[in-house]
């Protein structure tokens, strides 16, 4: 785990990047992760999660670090990326279920059968305190952050940095951003409780699924401490992706790009100096390649226009 790099990204505005995208596993998730396995008070039985990814990729490899086996529980909507690199780290899979939901519920089940440890993947305190601490690096590093954009699903991140920036600097505001397709949290938290929602395809793969029914820390932290959610489609998340890769060469996931979507789609009022979470990198080749491919594209028509 690092300090990861907060950057000017002066083409945007008064815009900074903090680069959660180049975590080991490619995601800020191995914070909460590694905050969690390493306060548990008996982790020999191992530790069990359900994951759309990413999260279940931190928790293999804080476990497989520290020797303790790890079982993520997917569902079959997880991309093929993702349960590759998965497997690659050498821990349990259990692929069932059409959604994050019926994911979980297996992962539980294995923490009644077998004694595992649960990882939740955002609704427990020492995941969303290990999340916290990008809001105490980004007020570490000096940079006076009138707004900061947080990509949003179960709220664990947000919830996180909320706290952080809230003891640190309480005037700063924290806004999530979701895929205007099935933002679970958002629903929620305009009706004041939370609320179960189908899923639906998103480019933001790593946003999707619910805050669960009984959610106990995300949703009344966020409800207290969030100060908008602000939703993006998925033209605006390509869009994103692809200035990223193209101007920055940085490559970003759709649930890690909703922050930049948010800025270009003109969704925020006087952002002010500003600070982008950008989540993570773990896109999928295919549409990786299909953003070089864009990108080319481009490339050759400029050339073109330059020899006219
Ligand atoms: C998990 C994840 C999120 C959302 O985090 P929550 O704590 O569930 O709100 C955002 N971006 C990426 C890349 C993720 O993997």
């Amino acid at each position: 785990m690092i300090e990861t790099p907060l950057v000017a990204a002066p083409e945007l505005g008064d815009v900074w990047l903090k680069l959660e995208s180049l975590q080991p596993t490619g995601s800020f998730k191995v914070r909460g992760a590694a905050n969690r396995i390493l306060t548990l008070d008996d982790p020999s039985r191992g530790v069990v999660t359900a994951s759309t990814g990413n999260h279940g990729r931190a928790v293999a490899y804080v476990a497989r670090s520290l020797g303790i086996s790890a079982t993520v529980c997917l569902s079959t909507g997880v991309p093929p990326g993702k349960v590759e690199a998965l497997r690659a780290l050498g821990c349990e899979l259990v692929v069932d279920g059409d959604s994050q939901d019926d994911a979980l519920v297996n992962a539980e089940r294995l923490v009644t059968e077998r004694g595992m440890a649960l990882v939740h993947p955002f609704d427990d305190p020492d995941v969303i305190a290990g999340q916290g601490t990008i809001g105490t690096e980004i007020f570490g590093a000096g940079v006076e952050a009138d707004t900061v954009l947080v990509p949003l699903s179960g709220g664990g991140l947000a919830a996180g940095i909320a706290l952080a920036l809230d003891a640190w600097s309480p005037t700063t505001r924290v806004v999530g951003v979701s895929m205007a397709r099935s933002p679970v949290m958002a629903m929620s938290l305009e009706r004041g409780e939370p609320v179960v929602v189908a899923e639906q395809t998103t480019l933001a793969d790593s946003l999707q699924g619910g805050i669960g029914i009984e959610n106990r820390f995300t949703f009344p932290i966020l409800q207290e401490l969030l100060d908008d959610v602000i939703l993006v489609d998925e033209s605006e998340i390509w869009k994103a992706m692809r200035w990223a890769l193209g101007s920055r060469r940085l490559v970003l996931e759709g649930g890690a790009a909703v922050g930049i979507a948010a800025l270009f789609g003109g969704h925020i009022d006087t952002p002010g100096t500003t600070v982008v979470v950008c989540s993570g990198a773990n896109i999928e080749p295919r549409h990786l390649a299909e953003l070089a491919d864009e990108l080319a594209t481009d490339a050759r028509n400029a050339g073109r226009d330059r020899r006219d």
